[in-house]
């Protein structure tokens, strides 16, 4: 018998990201279930896309079970302009906080990674595009004060287009502010770990984003101030197809090291065991920190390469 030639047609659109299934990988078009994908953590398990991560979800991944308390969290956004686009931004805040179920762009708090007590700042894009505004400057900040209060580590990982254009002036304000709060914790020698999820533009790759002790990034992130379009708009010329991606940050130095989701929390873990002071060692009553189960100790990771150039070892055991 012969077999039956079917012709498979595309329904047109099928490569717009407007009319793609959120769960449906934009790279090999794998689908999955929600739950499937929550489970691998987002990650495509045909090919290691990196889907976009909600922030309360990427505080589920990282921060050890029911650790975590936010802070700032009744923190709303005013609007002093009475700023207008195609709707007014009142409107557009209320979809997003019912879209999301946060009140702004980035959750803020204090928890334990792997243990270690560590102040926390995510960041949602899902949240009007991850944009900057005042509440979320203020956030960034409050969990900074709260690493500088406690003698923790900061970790952020943002998720941004950018400065918050309906609050203009008060949301380019937040870059200086965020900066000021990095150097608060620089001032009070506590560590701060960023990591930079697709895409960070803007003025958070512009501000706190960038100025971790340790900067580390998701693979193939965009991070770039502005996107590759803009940057051909105003020069010109063609940009290289790597332009802004989390590979050519590293290659061009602005980076620390590439981590691979599935391997996030490990490495976290292990830098805020390398950062923590001696006498926060762990005691018998607390028994051993428990690194996940996937960390390596013995092989090289791209984080130790980074700790080997500042004359970082691990300390073992
Ligand atoms: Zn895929």
């Amino acid at each position: 018998m012969a077999p039956v030639e079917v012709d498979v047609e595309r329904p047109k659109g099928d490569d717009d990201p407007g009319r793609r299934h959120p769960n449906t990988c934009p790279s090999c078009r794998s689908h999955y279930r929600d739950d499937e994908l929550r489970h691998a953590l987002r990650v495509c398990a045909q090919c290691g896309h990196h889907f976009p991560v909600g922030a309360l979800e990427r505080i589920d991944q990282i921060v050890d079970p029911g650790t975590f308390a936010e802070i700032g969290a009744d923190l709303r956004a005013a609007d002093p302009l009475a700023f207008v686009d195609l709707r007014p931004y009142t409107d557009r805040l209320l979809d997003a906080e019912l879209q999301t179920g946060l009140g702004d762009a980035l959750v803020a708090g204090t928890g334990r990674v792997v243990g270690r007590p560590t102040a926390i700042a995510v960041m949602d894009f899902a949240f009007m595009g991850g944009s900057m505004g005042s509440v979320m400057g203020e956030r960034f900040c409050l969990a900074a004060d709260a690493a500088v209060a406690e003698g923790i580590p900061l970790i952020s990982v943002t998720a941004s287009g950018g400065a918050r254009m309906q609050e203009n002036i008060l949301a380019l304000m937040q870059m200086a502010k965020t900066v000021g709060a990095v150097d608060q914790l620089r001032e009070a020698g506590v560590p701060y770990i960023s990591v930079l999820a697709h895409p960070t533009t803007g003025g958070v790759i512009a501000s706190f984003a960038s100025l971790g002790d340790i900067v580390i990034a998701e693979p193939n992130a965009l991070l770039s101030f502005a996107g590759p379009r803009v940057v051909e708009q105003t020069t010109g010329e063609k940009t290289a197809p790597d332009f802004g991606r989390a590979e050519s940050n590293l290659r061009l130095g602005q980076l620390d090291a590439v981590v691979p989701r599935r391997e996030l929390k490990a490495e976290l873990a292990r830098l805020l065991f390398l950062f923590s002071p001696a006498e926060d060692e762990p005691t018998g009553d607390q028994g051993p920190v428990p690194l996940p189960e996937d960390a390596t100790i013995a092989g090289e990771s791209p984080v130790d390469r980074v700790l080997g150039r500042f004359g970082l070892g691990r300390r073992r055991g």
